[in-house]
């Protein structure tokens, strides 16, 4: 009985967990709160959202601009220039438990010589993870790799001669990677992108899961809930590999690219692959999210979400079934949904923060995509707003 008492306890507190904005403002001192307010309250309107990338494309007020962005957004979203602008961040971070995934949010150019950057870029940060006994890195499939040769291989056409050998640098990109992050025991994180290039890149994490993921998940694909075909895609690889030892890391988020996706299948006439709506996506996120969790032994889980309900859905099953806490990972965006990540952490649970960083002017399509993000997404920045002010008001209250 006396158990019983204490299961339900337990789920009335932690329906409540994510509430409590003490632990998750904690290091934020009282300007970066207002700021932080500010900063929401502006980009929920979408107007001054545009107004301000159209104001940046005039070059005489840019410095000023440049100014006003870098003491606001930047702060806000970004860890800094290069890496070394983000250790305090990190610090402060690892303080409260909570990892950092570096994420060079710099679009490079679609050239061999970019692509070797990235790489050593991601081998250096691997180098910084072993320093700082982090999880995790992350690299993008275009970053190393050039998109029509994805699209190529994604929809099974011939290559050239030439093509060829370029695949087969890309791939060798992978396993550069893969195997120095094995060595160094971080693992990888695969973002997904556009879903007509995906085919391809779920095929070579197949097999990179042979390759690598023999003791433990090195590399994680990502899977898009919001695609109509992702819970199968999840049943397929596990059937594939349910009778090995091997273990299949994946990296759960909803999708960033719904609007090109849908434009795409508008254009071209097939049928759109993404759900109809907000709630069969999350329908679909859960159930993904389920079957992961109803088949642990084989999946480790990285959930990155901003979504209460999914978040708290993924501590149910946790503690339900007793999940051992190293095969979960949360993860949200740097600056975005503290009263998750760190109201998890301070439980003791996995969590990381994508932090973004690179240089001003290549940072900036990224802040945009933040600002029109939560704009876009209804109820993400009015969450924010009222945590904000809830904090502000606590604050205020106990000086009283
Ligand atoms: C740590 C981390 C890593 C990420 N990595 C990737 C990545 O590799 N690739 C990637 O694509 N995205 C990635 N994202 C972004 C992610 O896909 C979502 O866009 C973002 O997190 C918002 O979803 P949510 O679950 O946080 O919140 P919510 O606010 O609950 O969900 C918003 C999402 O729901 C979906 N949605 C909204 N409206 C509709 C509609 N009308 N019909 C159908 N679906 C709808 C969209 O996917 C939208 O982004 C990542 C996010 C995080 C936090």
């Amino acid at each position: 009985m006396y158990m019983n008492i204490f299961v339900l306890y337990f789920y009335i507190m932690q329906d409540n967990l994510f509430d409590n904005t003490e632990i998750a403002f904690k290091d934020k001192s009282v300007f970066a709160l207002y700021r932080g307010y500010i900063i929401f309250k502006i980009i929920s309107f979408p107007r001054i959202v545009s107004f301000a990338k159209f104001i940046l494309s005039f070059k005489l007020i840019y410095p000023l601009t440049k100014l006003l962005l870098k003491n606001t957004m930047l702060k806000q979203f970004c860890g800094g220039q290069n890496e070394d602008d983000c250790k305090n961040l990190i610090q402060d971070l690892n303080s409260r438990n909570v990892y950092s995934i570096l994420d060079y949010s710099v679009e490079g150019l679609e050239n061999e010589l970019s692509f070797e950057e990235t790489v050593s870029r991601t081998l250096n940060l691997i180098e910084l993870n072993t320093s700082n006994n982090f999880p995790f890195i992350v690299f993008k499939p275009t970053g190393i790799g050039r998109f029509d040769l994805y699209k190529k291989k994604s929809s099974k056409a011939k290559l050239s001669d030439l093509e060829k050998t370029e695949w087969s640098k890309v791939l060798s990109r992978y396993d550069v990677i893969c195997d120095t992050a094995q060595k160094k025991n971080v693992s990888v994180l695969i973002d997904a992108e556009e879903s007509w290039i995906q085919s391809i890149i779920d095929e070579i994490y197949e097999n990179l899961i042979v390759k690598y993921n023999s003791k433990k998940a090195v590399v994680y694909n990502t899977v898009q809930a919001y695609r109509t075909d992702r819970l199968e895609y999840l049943k397929k690889l596990y059937q594939t590999f349910s009778s090995t030892d091997f273990h299949l890391g994946i990296k759960l988020v909803r999708g960033a690219y719904m609007e090109k996706e849908r434009q795409r299948a508008r254009f071209l006439n097939y049928i759109d692959p993404i759900h109809k709506s907000k709630n069969d996506t999350d329908k679909s996120f859960n159930n993904c999210l389920i079957f992961m969790f109803e088949n642990v032994e084989l999946f480790s889980i990285f959930i990155g979400s901003h979504n209460e309900k999914s978040n708290y859905l993924a501590l149910d099953y946790i503690n339900k079934y007793n999940i051992s806490k190293n095969k979960v990972w949360f993860s949200q965006l740097f600056g975005m949904s503290d009263h998750i990540s760190y109201n998890l952490s301070d439980k003791g649970y996995n969590v990381a923060k994508y932090l973004p960083f690179g240089p001003f002017k290549g940072v900036i399509p990224y802040l945009f995509r933040r600002a029109e993000e939560n704009t876009a997404i209804e109820g993400q920045t009015s969450r924010e707003l009222f945590l904000y002010k809830k904090e502000i008001k606590r604050r205020n209250y106990s000086k009283l």
